[in-house]
């Protein structure tokens, strides 16, 4: 009897049922980035909890007309964006981005990937949301840099680009919260598959938390500064997380990326984080993929 009910738990905990399930909302459709192939990863990533069913969003191609995007965001816990006009691409219609601004003010959830904070420069509120951004000719004019020196972290106005990388390479990643729902428990460091490290975003970064940053060095073309990789926002009564992880599929197949993705979404969607960390995930020496 005491077996069969473990194992009636053990399934409930796998599996929730549809109607139990958080409902996400992956938007895509235009990146300099290949998000058809990078759509179907994240989609995956999520379901694979147990706690999501996923929508996605496809917006028209690059050059077309807008005025048919008008997601219903009010419908969704979460909205993740793999979304950038980067390079000329479309604007969401004025109606949309409004209504997105008030689902997040209002307390939805967003998750911002990679290169979907490359889009919109000139979308205040949206700056605001993902608290940093790059490219788009993002200057000082856009806020500061984050920097973390002398064991703190610190806003630095020095004027300059904002958003570059260096070559691509596995790093290092470092837990700089240890009490987040999101990184409470993953190791203090580890190692990141080969992706891009972003570095010298720049951006409001109000309300901004810094989870997790990794070492630009020098000697790939990076900056010498410890870069943010992992991010919360709090935009009204909303909650952003931001990873600038993921370039690309096999960036995406690191574990590390994976379940960090993963919690930062529940914790978007809910404010807590159910998941355990996995067995698998990367340690501070070798990178583990999936
Ligand atoms: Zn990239």
């Amino acid at each position: 009897m005491r077996t069969r009910l473990l194992i009636l738990v053990t399934l409930v905990a796998v599996s929730l049922p549809a109607q139990t399930k958080r409902k996400a909302l992956l938007i895509d459709g235009q990146n300099n980035h290949q998000w058809a192939l990078t759509s179907p990863v994240l989609k995956k990533a999520l379901e694979d909890t147990g706690l999501f069913t996923v929508d996605v969003a496809t917006t028209p191609p690059k050059g077309q007309d807008m005025t048919s995007f008008k997601p219903d965001f009010k419908a969704y816990a979460v909205v993740i964006s793999n979304y950038s006009d980067f390079g000329g691409g479309g604007q969401w219609p004025d109606e949309t981005k409004k209504a997105f601004e008030d689902y997040v003010r209002l307390g939805g959830g967003f998750v911002t990937v990679h290169a979907a904070d490359n889009a919109f420069p000139q979308w205040l509120e949206y700056n605001k949301m993902i608290g940093l951004g790059g490219w788009g000719d993002r200057t000082e004019k856009d806020g500061p840099y984050i920097r973390f020196r002398d064991g703190k972290f610190e806003r630095d106005t020095t004027p300059g680009r904002g958003g570059s990388h260096g070559a691509r390479h596995a790093f290092k990643v470092v837990t700089r919260n240890t009490t987040h729902p999101i990184t409470k428990g993953l190791p203090a460091e580890w190692m990141h598959a080969k992706d891009e490290l972003y570095d010298r975003l720049r951006g409001p970064a109000e309300n901004l938390t810094v989870l997790a940053t990794a070492y630009s060095e020098p000697a790939t073309k990076g900056t010498g500064e410890h870069e943010p990789v992992l991010m919360t926002i709090a935009y009204g009564k909303g909650r952003v997380f931001h990873t600038i992880l993921g370039h690309d599929v096999d960036a995406m197949r690191c574990v590390g990326f994976i379940v960090t993705f993963q919690r930062g979404t529940e914790w978007a969607a809910t404010g807590r984080v159910t998941q355990k960390v996995p067995k698998d995930f990367p340690n501070a020496s070798a990178v583990t993929i999936r």
